[in-house]
């Protein structure tokens, strides 16, 4: 059985993310969804609604997933879950270079660990976390971005400024 670990702040989970958890599993048996505890990054949500977030929009029951905390680094992480691959979503140019990085300082970390990249949808391409925090912030709309359950729980962070 393959297994893949998906690493991420997933603040919050997007359309985007969740396109490349469905494709990945087209190419391995089983996936974690890691959320990063210590990211450098200053979350909007906390850990536990983001986790709350992903296991109301992922079918679980059908899927392969499991959801889990990862406050280690990934490589350890994967090791401990018997997982081979760290899956990745690729989007415009500007991940390339973070994510060359990365690939580069996991392998030396444990060469037995490979990353797997997967191109997101051209849907998504220019979709980010961030970017639905920011529409959400001035009020836009956020359907075309989120499943219904995320865009209720980022309108609760903007009160004020929902459309
Ligand atoms: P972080 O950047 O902190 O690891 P994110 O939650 O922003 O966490 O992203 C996790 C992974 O999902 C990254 O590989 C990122 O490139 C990917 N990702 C994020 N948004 C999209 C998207 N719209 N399409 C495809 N992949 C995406």
């Amino acid at each position: 059985m393959k297994i893949g670990i998906y690493p991420g702040s997933f603040d919050p989970i997007t359309d985007g993310h969740i396109d490349i958890i469905k494709r990945s599993l087209q190419v391995i048996d089983k996936l974690y969804v890691c959320v990063s505890v210590n990211t450098q990054k200053n979350t909007l949500f906390t850990l536990e609604e983001r986790i709350d977030m992903i296991e109301n929009v992922l079918d679980l029951d059908h899927l392969n997933v499991e959801v889990c905390v990862n406050n280690t680094l990934t490589v350890k992480q994967a090791k401990r879950l018997k997982a081979t691959h760290i899956i990745r979503g690729l989007r415009v140019l500007t991940d390339f270079e973070y994510e060359f990085q990365m690939t580069h300082a996991n392998r030396v970390l444990d060469s037995e660990i490979d990353t797997l990249f997967l191109m997101t949808d051209n849907r998504y391409s220019f979709l980010s976390s961030s970017t639905v925090k920011e529409i959400a912030r001035f009020g836009g709309e956020l359907e075309p971005f989120l499943p219904p359950y995320v865009v209720t729980k980022l309108r609760e962070k903007f009160p004020q400024k929902s459309v």
